[in-house]
């Protein structure tokens, strides 16, 4: 008895046209964004290797992908629980807590793009100014997030002198020969690193 009629397609059992889906070995059905998600894209020999297959092995594939997916999830979240209660101090420890053990230096870099406007170095341009420091603002907490990931991957929970440092870029760096109107409407860079010492602490 098929569960689902000759169209339905066997992963997510919508109801799709003949031409949005594919036969399987079971003589099923099986749309083509399932079989893309399966990582099965549109072509000629893919189409002939679903063919192939059963559908409990199109089955499978789709739960171990799942499954997969719920692992990456998984450990996303405990990455994030990691990351958001890690200690972190510019200096060298931490009351209450022993250092236990000292890790590498690390680092964590990233950058933001800005478009200048005309006359943007003049007064008057406090909303691209303020825009910067918005940008800036969100630039270090990710930049930080990032540096706390890596001391987490690295098997460390905590990091100590901690530092950032800003380098910029501009177009009079990038480009001579723009004359006078190298500062209009073109790019600057403004790139941040962090840095640390990852280590673990335990607390007294
Ligand atoms: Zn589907």
């Amino acid at each position: 008895m098929p569960l689902f009629s000759k169209d339905s397609c066997i992963i997510c059992t919508e109801e799709k046209g003949k031409l949005s889906t594919t036969p399987t070995g079971s003589g099923s059905r099986i749309c083509l964004e399932c079989a893309t998600t399966l990582g099965f894209e549109t072509t000629a020999a893919n189409i002939t290797t679903i063919g192939s297959m059963s559908d409990d092995e199109l089955l499978n594939l789709s739960k171990q992908g799942e499954e997969m997916e719920e692992a990456r999830k998984e450990s996303e979240r405990e990455r994030n629980r990691a990351t958001s209660g890690m200690l972190v101090t510019s200096g060298f420890n931490f009351d209450g807590y022993t250092v236990t053990k000292y890790g590498p230096h690390i680092a964590s870099d990233d950058v933001y793009k800005e478009e200048m406007r005309p006359g943007f170095w003049s007064v008057g341009q406090s909303d691209q100014d303020e825009n910067i420091s918005i940008a800036l603002t969100e630039l270090r907490r990710k930049t930080l997030l990032e540096l706390k990931g890596k001391a987490h991957e690295l098997g460390y929970n905590a990091i100590t002198g901690l530092d950032f440092s800003y380098t910029t870029l501009g177009p009079f760096n990038t480009n001579a020969h723009h004359g006078s109107d190298a500062r209009n409407n073109l790019a600057y860079y403004i790139f941040l690193t962090y840095k640390g010492n990852a280590v673990v602490i335990e607390k007294n």
